[in-house]
């Protein structure tokens, strides 16, 4: 056992390339080795596949591995095919000689993973392939499927306990990020699990920057989000089919690579642009709920909701297609008033049931939004977990310098009271009505209008009243009867009643001061860039997407470290073996060109963590700070051109970036003879520098129509600014 121990974390750093197991790789992994039947439940982008892909390489016979998405064993196969690693797939979309080939290689005993769709593998002639060969391990991925209660059902994995009587000797790994109790023991049961263990990983993401906001000129709020992800990739989800149509055409005008996903684009339009998004052709998808399931895409960098998401549970889910990579990812959500109202409409005109489950889902969201705490308290506590920290550092409401409360004793005593007096058998809406002295049927027929409490809270609108409510009710002095809505009063309620406990809280949402915390970038940016193009061109020629190729982290590693050799190659995140022979080579030669250049030395990783613990001071300065003391250094932008071989756009923007560290540009008259424009646009343009500042291009280029280009527009901001600093 110690022995297979020491050979999976061999694998973890040979095959895969990376240092450490994550919290329960190890220990489901030596559950599984041990034969022992075993549920893992890890949110997404927790790592999963690797406790399933090292077992399978360490047992000598053949591992099932059950998916339910085409998609997604496609992607599972193609990873493991970079790696050197021999899987395939069995299922409808391949043709019959690519069928018959796969089978050959099966027979062959060449393969250690085989990914099959749940009815592939229940067909008779599968099975009695399969009983050829020696299957000692059956993976079941997506196991929530298995489960009326879980999100995805798929009936064909309820027969899935088949295979358990079939291969009695084999040992089931079943893994979901689906957390609910119910879905956990639905598997277990259904699989037939005796004896089994369950791993449940935190469903904290830590790399998750949690953000809300009142939608209020939702147009510039989504421009001015977006504006900080240049080149990256995100996906901003909306409610309606409509909404997206006018989402996308709204983006593609102001030039953004973006294209639509819904269910009302044909199975091929959708299939085209979810492939262009993975291979990074489309920088954003513009999406209902409906994309997202069967995308294993590592590094979209942001969620936008636009609109509001059904419940907790999809929230969680559509964030959770963030960062995967583990690198910081940004969820914005946009949360309106006006956008409750129209949802609540549609609760009207469901039956009873369905009111009562609709209306405590959407009253945890907005609970979720309104709530002054940490965003990962509500969250979390909806999967039943305790956030361990109380300020997460990765939310608004934690990097807000204050919070603002109030304290609003007497109006929460004043509701609490009216609705003791009124039998706390009615919703917030009937004792809001009671306290602004409504005439409504409701409150005449039940001679409300008698009660001490009637009209006494004139003093506070309508919404302000819904907002305290949900307040109490967020604090716990509340609690909502689940099949009637009723409120009823707590143990802290009568506290407060009592007069012996204060109640504060804010009052109205307000709009978030935050600044978003600027992550420091301790990389080469200018080598990252070039090597993400080189990796582009790589994986088109390959015909995969990037992220199989290198994922960033590795790319954000080689602009850190420089490596030029295999060996150093090897020591960095995700680079095992297979892949550095595989695609190694064209990145060493990129990096060692451009470290000659620059004089930049290959730094060790090993020692380079000891000393950047202890907060390191870069050796290599970034290219824009080179380039940009060689012009101060009176070198001129066309020497520039030359001496680093690049083109003038790039020498342009380093010494932009430059410029917007804070650093002076000295005067130089050669800017505008690059321009080949006439002296009315230019005149144009220098007015409409004047009206809009330097530090956005776009309102600039629209109101010339588009006349001076991006490229002549940067120009002539660096002219401005040059001549500015000189002036200062
Ligand atoms: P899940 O299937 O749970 O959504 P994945 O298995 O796709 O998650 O893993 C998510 C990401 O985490 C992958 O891109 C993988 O590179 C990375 N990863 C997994 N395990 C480790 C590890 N031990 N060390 C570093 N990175 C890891
Ligand atoms: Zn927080």
């Amino acid at each position: 056992m110690i022995d297979k121990i020491q050979k999976a974390k061999l694998i973890l750093k040979t095959t895969f390339g990376y240092d450490e197991f994550r919290p329960l790789q190890m220990d489901v992994i030596e559950n599984v080795l041990k034969k022992k039947d075993t549920l893992v439940i890890m949110p997404t982008g927790g790592g999963k596949s690797i406790c399933y892909q090292i077992p399978a390489l360490l047992f000598e016979g053949l591992t099932i591995v059950v998916s339910p998405l085409i998609s997604l064993m496609e992607d599972q196969v193609r990873q493991l095919e970079a790696l050197g690693i021999e899987a395939l797939m069995l299922n409808s979309s391949l043709s019959p000689e690519k069928y018959k080939n796969n089978v050959k290689r099966i027979k062959e005993n060449k393969i250690s993973l085989l990914y099959l769709a749940p009815e592939t593998l229940l067909m008779e002639r599968t099975l009695s392939l399969l009983a050829t060969q020696n299957v000692d391990y059956f993976t079941i991925d997506e196991a929530h499927c298995i489960s009326e209660w879980g999100h995805d059902f798929r009936p064909e994995y309820r027969q899935l306990v088949a295979l358990r009587n079939r291969f009695p000797q084999s040992v089931c790994l079943a893994l979901t990020a689906t957390a609910t109790q119910r879905v956990q023991q639905d598997i277990r049961t259904s699989l037939q699990f005796e004896e089994s263990a369950s791993f449940i990983a935190s469903f904290n993401r830590e790399n998750l920057y949690l953000e809300i906001k009142q939608k209020k000129q939702a147009a510039e709020q989504t421009l001015q989000f977006l504006d900080k992800f240049p080149r990256q990739s995100g996906i901003i989800y909306c409610l309606s089919r409509k909404q997206v149509d006018e989402m996308t055409i709204f983006l593609e005008e102001e030039g953004y690579s973006v294209k639509p996903y819904h269910a009302g684009l044909s199975a091929e339009e959708r299939q085209q642009n979810q492939a262009s998004f993975i291979k990074d052709d489309t920088q954003i998808m513009v999406a209902t709920i409906a994309f997202g399931m069967g995308i294993n895409k590592p590094n979209v960098r942001f969620i936008l909701h636009f609109d509001l998401p059904n419940n907790i549970e999809s929230y969680y889910q559509q964030i959770g297609r963030a960062g995967r990579d583990g690198l910081r990812a940004d969820c914005l959500f946009l949360f309106s008033y006006g956008d409750i109202q129209r949802i609540k409409y549609f609760i009207r005109q469901k039956t009873q049931n369905e009111q009562v489950i609709a209306s405590s889902q959407l009253n945890a969201l907005i609970g979720y939004a309104e709530n002054d705490d940490c965003r990962r308290i509500p969250l979390l506590q909806y999967f039943g977990e305790k956030v361990q920290t109380k300020n997460c550092g990765m939310c608004d409401n934690c990097l807000e310098e204050s919070s603002e409360t109030i304290d609003l004793t007497i109006p929460a005593q004043q509701f609490l009271s009216c609705m003791k007096h009124s039998g706390e058998i009615f919703g917030a809406g009937h004792i809001i009505d009671i306290l602004r002295g409504s005439k409504s049927q409701k409150i005449l027929k039940f001679s409300h209008n008698n009660l001490s409490t009637y009209g006494i809270g004139m003093a506070l609108s309508k919404q302000q009243w819904f907002y305290l409510s949900r307040q109490l009710l967020q604090k716990g002095l509340l609690e909502q009867d689940m099949n009637h809505g009723s409120l009823k009063l707590t143990s802290r309620a009568w506290d407060v009643l009592r007069g012996d406990q204060s109640f504060s809280a804010k009052m109205e949402v307000q709009q978030k001061k935050t600044t978003r915390t600027e992550v420091k970038q301790d990389y080469d940016s200018s080598l990252f860039e070039s090597l993400r193009q080189l990796r582009k061109s790589v994986a088109d020629e390959s015909n995969v997407p990037p992220y199989v190729i290198f994922p960033d982290k590795t790319l954000i590693e080689m602009s850190t470290y420089y490596p030029q050799s295999e060996n150093a190659l090897l020591q960095l995140h995700g680079v095992g073996s297979v892949k550095c022979s595989k695609y190694g080579q064209p990145f060493i030669d990129e990096i060692t060109r451009y470290a000659q250049e620059h004089q930049f030395e290959e730094k060790s990783k090993q020692t380079t963590r000891t000393i950047s613990a202890k907060k390191s001071k870069r050796i290599g300065k970034p290219r824009h700070q080179v380039i940009g003391e060689k012009y101060n250094d009176g070198v001129s932008v066309n020497d520039l051109i030359s001496e680093f071989n690049i083109q003038t756009g790039t020498v342009i923007n380093h010494l932009f970036i430059y410029s917007t560290e804070g650093n002076p540009l000295r005067d130089g008259d050669e800017f505008l003879k690059m321009l080949s424009l006439s002296d009315a646009s230019l005149e144009a343009a220098m007015v409409a520098f004047q009206e809009h500042g330097t530090s956005v291009l776009r309102p600039i280029f629209k109101s010339l129509s588009g006349k001076v280009s991006y490229d002549e527009l940067q120009i002539i901001r660096l002219h401005l600014i040059s001549k500015a600093s000189s002036s200062e």
